[in-house]
């Protein structure tokens, strides 16, 4: 075991604070990355708070992790020390399953998440990037291009991929009129991706002072959903939406713009459940919700690759982890510009 320096909550109501703990050693497949950034995502505070009720405290969260290579097990193949890294949301599943044969590691019944799971290996939870290092089998580990900005890289590993993964799954390209709803970590992420797939991108937003983020991240139109005219003015028109509010809220306002045949993708998880949908809404136009999780390893990389191609990246706002607990309080607010990303040189012993 090797020691390690951490941000922490050690129960629900606490605020994190430095926390001392252990990763494992470095096995034979094993990768060990000194974090140089990390993002910050709403399931780090809904963790962080007990809010799904799942927690295991301590909890250490943290799936956006960027990094280099320090140290590579006997049989790693595809990285060598001094290597840019990446750990997503991911870093076990059971290898074996049809979901994970099929690339679809994030489906797996024995998924193990980069926080607050279960470890195979230390029969401990996972403790996550708000630390200065983790330890992470090669499979679960991925490329980075040394031409984008690292720390704006580091969203990607979550609110890319699991914005990505959708968008391809329903197939968004040249032709489609999609949505997306909220522009925090997720939603801004999901218009920068659907504007390169070329779709017509229309972002709903509740905040007023986000319109000209939005056309500029590149929404080609914003509607304040708060406004019944605005979206009065989309009804029955939108091949795909994808919901990334991450609170409770009235679905039908926005299944109602779907086309038939057309389908409203989840991606939040609030804490408190929907209070729809009305289900005539849905059969009148043989319209679907459905949900989507992260994204696979392959699928991630393919999305870094994309990335690096169209020069995309996160719009950040650079932290350090003393301020983590107040970025907590602006994300509750909706005051994130539009990711927050923890400079991992500011955690000292
Ligand atoms: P975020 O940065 O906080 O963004 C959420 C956005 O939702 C806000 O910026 C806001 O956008 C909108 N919103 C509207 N009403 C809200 C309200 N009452 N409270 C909070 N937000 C409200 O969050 P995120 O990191 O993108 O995550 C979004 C959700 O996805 C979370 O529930 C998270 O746990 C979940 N998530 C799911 C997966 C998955 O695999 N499915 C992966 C990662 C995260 P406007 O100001 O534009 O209205
Ligand atoms: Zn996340």
């Amino acid at each position: 075991m090797t020691k390690a320096i951490s941000y922490a909550a050690v129960s629900a109501k606490e605020k994190l604070a430095p926390f001392q703990f252990e990763r494992r050693e470095v096995g034979a497949k094993d990768i060990q990355i000194e974090i140089l950034f990390c993002g910050v995502c709403h399931s780090d505070l809904h963790t962080a708070r007990n809010e799904w009720q799942n927690s295991v405290y301590p909890v250490i969260p943290g799936h956006e992790i960027v990094g280099r290579v320090t140290s590579v097990g006997a049989d790693v193949k595809a990285f060598k020390v001094g290597d840019l890294a990446g750990v997503g949301c991911l870093v076990d599943s059971c290898g074996v399953c049809e979901d994970c044969k099929d690339g679809l590691e994030q489906y797996c019944d024995q998924e193990v998440f980069t926080y607050n799971s279960p470890d195979k290996h230390t029969g401990k939870m996972t403790y996550g990037g708000y630390s200065n290092q983790i330890v992470v089998d090669e499979h679960f580990v991925l490329h980075i291009s040394e031409k984008l900005d690292l720390a704006a890289v580091a969203p990607l590993l979550c609110a890319g991929i699991t914005t990505y993964s959708p968008l391809k799954h329903w197939k968004v390209g040249p032709g489609s009129k999609v949505g997306v709803v909220g522009l925090g970590g997720l939603g801004h992420m999901a218009v920068k991706l659907a504007h390169a797939m070329g779709a017509h991108v229309v972002l709903f937003t509740t905040s007023s002072n986000k319109v000209a983020d939005a056309k500029r991240l590149g929404a080609d139109e914003v509607v304040i959903s708060k406004n019944p005219d605005e979206m009065k003015a989309h009804l029955k028109s939108f091949d795909f939406i994808l919901n990334t509010v991450a609170a409770a809220h009235n679905l039908d306002v926005f299944t109602e713009l779907l086309k038939r045949d057309g389908t409203m993708c989840l991606n939040g998880v609030p804490e408190h459940a929907h209070p729809s949908p009305n289900i005539g809404s849905l059969i009148f136009k043989r319209r679907q919700i459905a949900g989507s999780l992260i994204g696979g390893i392959k699928e991630t990389q393919e999305m870094l690759d994309f990335c690096a191609k169209h020069n995309i990246t996160s719009d950040i706002e650079v932290i350090a982890i003393q301020d983590v607990n107040e970025a907590y309080e602006r994300m509750i607010k909706g005051d994130v510009k539009y990711r927050f990303v923890i400079d991992m040189a500011t955690l000292k012993d």
